[in-house]
This record gives C-alpha cells, structure tokens and sequence, in this order.
C-alpha cells in the first residue's frame, strides 16, 4: 500500500513580539529584541528561500504585532503564496489571560489578519502553545477551523475536546475526596488538531535565553536532526498515513548552521515514497474531506 504522508513546516514569526512580552514586566532586553528583528528579515528571507528552493508552501503564524511591525517583511511572506495564521498579538501567554482579555485578543488578531490578507484566518496556534480551558470554544466562535497548539497524538489529526485534558485540579489545601476523581468526559468541539510537538521544534534545543533556563542552543544541530528524523522514520514504519508537523522560528532555524540542517532533513523527508508538503491549512481540508484518516481521541469518563 502506498502511504500518504503530509508534511508541514510550521514558521511561528515571534520575532520582537515574544521578547517584548517580558512575562513579568520587566524591559524587554535590547539585545534579545534585535534577534527578532534578526528573525523577522535575514531569517524570513532565508526562511522563504529554503521554501522556494525547494517548493514548498509553508504556514506561517504571526503575532499582530510581527505584521505591524514589518509590514513589508511579512508581506513578502503573504505574496510568496504561504498560508498565515493566527499567533496572537505580542505573543501573550493565553493561559494567563481572563476569558475576556482572550476573546479581545482574537478579536483584534482577526481584525489585523484581515486587513493584511484580505480573508477570514482559518488556524490558530497559541502563543508558546500555553491555551487556557476556553481556547477551543473561542476558537469556534471566532470561526477558526484548526487549532495546531496541542498534543492528544503525536501524528494524526483529530477533533479536538473542548479542554485540556488536565481539568482535575489537586488541590492540596483541600480534603482528598474532593479531588480524586476522574477526569471528566470532554465533549468534542468542530475544532481540527493538527498537532505539535515540542520534540520537533527548534526553539528550546536551539535558541539559548540567558533568561529562560527551558532553553539551550548549543547542541548540535545534527543531534536534533537525527531526533527528528528519527521519529518520520518510526511513524513512516508504523503509520499507512500521518502528518509530521515542523515547528521552527526564522530567528533560529534562519541561521546559517540550522539552514543546513532543514536543507539535510527535507531531503531525507523527499525520499520517502508519499511524501507531501503542504501548509496546515490543506492537511485540515484533506482531514475534514476524509482524505486522510486521523483518529478519534477519547477522554475523561
Ligand atoms: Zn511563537
């Protein structure tokens, strides 16, 4: 049997947004605010060159703010015939949001994508894949027909519950008959998952932060390639059709030693019999057609 395999690359364009939104309040470090405008132009054009070289249409999420702020930049993004998502405004951390700073952030991340690109946005991927319990509810309020933030499969597409599924809370100030208990059953939404993972993103093997100890950059490069490739090469084994999702940052995969490594890994990728680039966006138009089977994730009871 001839296997369907569908590949996308995932570019989040955090550029200065992630390093202005500080967490904390403290001011943004003016040397880290200068990698995102690395991100946003010399790793943007390498970012889409790598894509052109070797015919590939990407999807791209920006922060509102990466779009306003380099308009230009992301136009040629936009105008090279990649899909664009949604990624927030200044690359908020949704889980800490109350329900209505959430909805007003959409609002105006749709308001902003639609001023940019002329359509509804179809994809949402939250910010540092942090979402709170009314993510996917919001999501399909607002008309969003895919969420790629979460992790239920590691490469299969699903409808996804409408929460997390870490709703039992252990309470330790309380009695422990009140918090053991099951998981509740989830109900699911009209919500696409295609999923990410944190074991193919470049970010936190890749980038070091001197202010943020989840990360490193310093490993070599060859070593993450072979945790990637590894990993298409288990589910290539196991899987008559699956989606591997890439999740990369122009501010990191852009330099020049990780260029090399995606120039390395898209060609282990087209050698596969089956292989397909395509942006998230047409994986869930192939899931929600039942062109590609994905799987129904049960949970809670
Ligand atoms: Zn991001």
């Amino acid at each position: 049997m001839v296997k369907r395999v569908l590949v996308a690359y995932c570019v989040d364009v955090d550029a200065c947004a992630g390093w202005l939104n500080t967490k904390d309040g403290q001011l943004a470090n003016a040397s880290d605010v200068s990698r995102g405008v690395f991100g946003a132009n010399a790793g943007t054009d390498r970012m889409l060159k790598l894509f052109k070289d070797n015919n590939i249409l990407a999807s791209w999420y920006m922060p509102s703010h990466s779009i306003l702020s380099f308009p230009t930049q992301m136009a040629k993004v936009r105008d090279a015939g990649h899909e664009i998502g949604l990624h927030g405004y200044t690359h908020e951390f949704v889980s800490r949001l109350t329900e209505d700073q959430e909805r007003k952030v959409m609002a105006k991340s749709i308001k902003v994508y639609k001023e940019f690109t002329g359509k509804h946005p179809k994809g949402w991927v939250a910010p540092a894949w942090e979402i709170s319990p009314r993510s996917m509810q919001i999501l399909q309020a607002f008309g969003i027909e895919y969420d790629h933030s979460m992790m239920h499969h590691d490469c299969q597409p699903y409808y996804v519950s409408d929460m997390p599924p870490n709703t039992v809370h252990t309470d330790y100030s309380k009695d422990p008959d009140e918090w053991m208990i099951p998981m509740p059953k989830h109900t699911l939404t009209n919500v696409v998952e295609i999923p990410g993972s944190w074991n193919v993103d470049d970010w936190p093997p890749m980038h070091f932060s001197s202010r943020n100890p989840g990360t490193h950059g310093f490993i070599n490069p060859r070593d993450i390639e072979v945790q990637w490739r590894d990993q298409f090469d288990f589910f290539y084994r196991e899987y008559d059709s699956f989606v591997f999702t890439i999740s990369c940052h122009p501010q990191v995969s852009g330099r020049s030693n990780i260029q090399l490594m995606h120039e390395r890994l898209i060609a282990h990728l087209k050698s596969h019999e089956g292989v397909e680039f395509m942006t998230v966006a047409q994986i869930c138009d192939e899931f929600k057609a039942g062109k590609i089977a994905g799987v129904t994730i049960s949970a809670g009871v």
